[in-house]
């Protein structure tokens, strides 16, 4: 069998382990003659694993009892769209920082519904560090304060949270489940399944239960979390399969030692990348100090030509998926969860070899 070591921002690498099982119980899950995709979701087999995978997913990351775990599809862009529709009940006014592509979407979305009140943005250095956040700018009656906690294009995080009053939502679409997070101090997180949880069509939302229950008539079921809270997130046809392989890739985590241990191992093998980019006369991280993101690191040559021949000759070698956002240009390696740190060192085996060939 061939697999490469895939470098994908999103959909991206899954780990082994639930493929194969996933493989294994294709034609026939736990003896019901069925595929889990043939299975009705209202069957007792199918609520076991929406159930189980809630069930994981609220040990793994602690979160606490008055928070609703909902299973949603269209993807983060559409959460941009349903926290206003759900949160905008005071004020109609958001605060937000602008950190990159998504936070901006996330604001232009939120406009169509209220208003957007930008405390701090990075855009003048291309959103390659996290601005200081300062809380006197913070709107006093603000609905809520809106993140992205990991910013996937340029490669930036955020390593705290600012002190506010209002609720704040998190986009942690692509660093759910990579580190400890306190639920606790979050309004509401929502995240696009296709980087560390499972496959693309599903959305997950973590979100406290006063804030449910409170958006206009207007807003239709669909977009109302109440609808989905009160029907276990099976209100409509739930994305069956992507919950499915969710739930294998939970259970994998769990198996690995949960989110401190993944942890240990994201800020290695993160690690082991930045220290070759900063040692290296080739090539150069985009972002410095402690903004660096552990899951999205971007690098450059300088050379346009040279990061496509790198790209190029990588992919030959089955190191795929590493050309960068063309907004940021060069390379950029995603190394999710699933990624294991033996392909982070045989690439920077690889970024080695590639310098010396091309000095
Ligand atoms: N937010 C972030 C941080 C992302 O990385 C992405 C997708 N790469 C999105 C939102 C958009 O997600 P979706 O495609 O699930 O709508």
């Amino acid at each position: 069998m061939y697999r490469v070591y895939n470098f994908s921002a999103g959909p991206s690498v899954l780990p082994e382990a639930a493929l194969a099982k996933a493989a294994e119980q294709m034609l026939d899950y736990e003896g019901t003659g069925m595929s889990v995709m043939e299975m009705s979701h209202r069957s007792k087999d199918y609520e076991e694993i929406i159930f189980g995978a809630e069930a994981l997913l609220r040990k793994l990351m602690n979160i606490p009892d008055n928070y609703k775990v909902l299973f949603l599809q269209g993807g983060a862009s559409s959460q941009f769209a349903m926290v206003p529709m759900n949160l905008f009940v005071g004020s109609k006014k958001m605060d937000t920082a602008l950190t990159g592509e998504w936070a901006k979407k996330a604001a232009s979305e939120a406009k169509r519904f209220g208003t957007v009140n930008i405390v701090a943005s990075s855009e003048d250095k291309t959103f390659s560090y996290i601005p200081k956040l300062d809380e006197s700018k913070f709107s006093p009656d603000a609905d809520y304060f809106h993140i992205t906690s990991n910013n996937t294009i340029y490669g930036t995080r955020y390593r705290e949270l600012p002190k506010t009053a209002a609720p704040i939502v998190a986009d942690m679409s692509s660093m759910i489940l990579s580190e400890p997070v306190d639920v606790s101090r979050y309004g509401v997180i929502y995240a696009g399944a296709q980087k560390n949880m499972g496959p693309a069509g599903l959305t997950v939302v973590i979100i406290r239960e006063d804030l449910i229950g409170k958006a206009p008539e207007s807003v239709p079921a669909m977009f109302n979390y109440k609808t989905h809270a009160d029907n276990d997130s099976m209100y409509n046809t739930p994305p069956t399969y992507a919950i499915y392989i969710c739930k294998l890739v939970l259970e994998w985590l769990r198996d690995l030692g949960g989110i401190p241990a993944i942890e240990q191992i994201n800020i290695d093998k993160a690690q082991v990348l930045y220290d070759h980019l900063d040692n290296s006369s080739m090539f150069n991280a985009t972002v410095t100090g402690r903004d660096r993101s552990l899951m999205n690191i971007p690098f450059v040559t300088g050379s346009g030509e040279l990061d496509a021949k790198f790209v190029k000759e990588a992919k030959s070698a089955g190191f795929v998926n590493l050309k960068g956002h063309r907004s940021v240009g060069g390379m950029r390696a995603s190394i999710y969860n699933a990624m294991p740190k033996l392909g982070v060192v045989k690439l920077v085996e690889f970024m080695k070899k590639f310098e010396t060939e091309n000095k």
